[in-house]
């Protein structure tokens, strides 16, 4: 199920099977002078259906929204073995449930999506990236907000990275290099960039930015002054999970506090973890405009030699993380979804109305119980 259904380049949609490969589906799209916007790491090898069964994010959110957002139609087989045909194109449609949104985030326990329709955009013609060193995390998300103020919508990816982190990727990133120096504690990476061709992005960069310094909502700053420069700097960012499995045992949390309140919740399980959990080396990396923050521990594979020991260590690790984020009135899972790890988590933070609700919608689709089980609820 991997083929391009039809493209439709005026209603900028495409329909698209669940076998089809993301970048591939980018590439059809950039054929027609249009743009798919969804972006990844495993951008080279995840397909629609899973994308679209575990509502995928990225470093796009911030500009295009989440899957959710980017699907306006599907074809999903359900438990009884009915299809149904709900590949409509439309980005107005009010008559009745949006039943599409069910089965995206679903992880597969509703039903299995065999085919998509996808929103398009107008393909970029000019972008720029630039690696901001900040004092903290609060200089990042004033000056996020600064940015958006100066250049509206043009936001294309807004990322940070803690110093750790880099390092980290410096260290075990086959030639990865960073194109600033390491002294200050977290650095963003930035990429504007507009369908325009007459718009100077890397101007408009740089002033943005020599603006910001004046105002003291940075330290430092590199704008990437060819494509492969910036592409190097991106790699820094693509390239974590890789990087962090080589140096050490790693426990990774996906979890969203409202982007205002990221400071207190960074801060806070940082000072936690590292009291807690011995020897952890706290990183942090993600996408700060939309409030997903990664809380990486790393463990050191020789004082966390033993399954148990480590299964112990990510145990403390992750309530330390779920528990913040909760109680900053945000989620214990972003973007990665539940799966069966965190089905309990689930239980123990999610209101139980939501709960339940949640079991009622599944007893309708599936009440044999046949998708998926074990995934999401019990
Ligand atoms: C290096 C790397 C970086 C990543 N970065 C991000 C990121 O920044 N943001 C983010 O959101 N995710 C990220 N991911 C995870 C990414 O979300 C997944 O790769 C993708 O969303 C799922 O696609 P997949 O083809 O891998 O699905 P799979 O892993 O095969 O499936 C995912 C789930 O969907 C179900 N499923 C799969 N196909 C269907 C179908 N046709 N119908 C119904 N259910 C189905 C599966 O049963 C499973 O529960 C990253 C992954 C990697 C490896």
């Amino acid at each position: 199920m991997n083929r391009i259904r039809e493209i439709d380049a005026s209603n900028n949609s495409l329909v698209v099977e669940a076998g089809c490969i993301l970048a591939n589906v980018r590439e059809v799209a950039d054929q027609h002078k249009r743009q798919f916007p969804l972006l990844l790491g495993s951008v080279g090898s995840c397909e629609i259906g899973g994308l679209v069964s575990t509502n995928a994010g990225g470093t796009g959110v911030l500009r295009y929204g989440n899957m959710r957002e980017l699907v306006l139609g599907l074809e999903v087989v359900l438990p009884d073995s009915a299809v149904w045909d709900g590949l409509r194109a439309l980005r107005k449609d009010n008559s009745g449930y949006d039943l599409k949104q069910l089965f995206i985030g679903a992880e597969g326990t509703l039903g299995i999506v065999t085919a998509a329709v996808l929103k398009l955009f107008p393909k970029l013609a000019v972008s720029a990236s630039a690696m901001v060193a900040l004092p903290g995390v609060q200089q990042a998300v004033d000056l996020l907000r600064f940015l958006q103020e100066q250049v509206g919508q043009r936001i294309e990816a807004f990322e940070i990275l803690s110093r750790r982190q880099i390092e980290i990727v410096v260290k075990h990133g086959h030639g990865l290099s960073s194109p600033m120096p390491l002294d200050a504690p977290f650095y963003v990476l930035i990429e504007l960039a507009d369908s325009s061709p007459t718009w100077d992005a890397g101007a408009e960069l740089e002033n943005v930015l020599a603006e910001a310094l004046d105002r003291e909502l940075l330290s430092d700053a590199v704008v990437a002054t060819d494509l492969a420069k910036a592409e190097r700097m991106w790699a820094l960012r693509h390239n974590i999970s890789e990087c962090n499995k080589h140096a050490g045992f790693t426990v990774s949390n996906d979890t969203s506090v409202p982007v205002s309140r990221l400071p207190a919740f960074i801060l806070g399980v940082t000072e936690r973890i590292e009291r807690v959990v011995a020897g952890a080396c706290v990183c942090h990396a993600g996408h700060i405009g939309d409030g997903n923050i990664h809380v990486i521990a790393v463990l050191s594979r020789v004082m966390y030699s033993t399954p148990e020991q480590c299964e112990a260590a990510a145990a403390q690790v992750n309530l330390i993380v779920h528990e913040a984020s909760v109680e900053l009135g945000g989620s214990i899972s972003a973007e990665h979804g539940v799966g069966r790890m965190h089905v309990q988590r689930l239980e123990r933070f999610k209101p139980p109305v939501d709960l339940q609700m949640m079991r009622m919608v599944k007893a309708v689709f599936d009440p044999q119980g046949v998708m998926n089980p074990g995934k999401i609820l019990r």
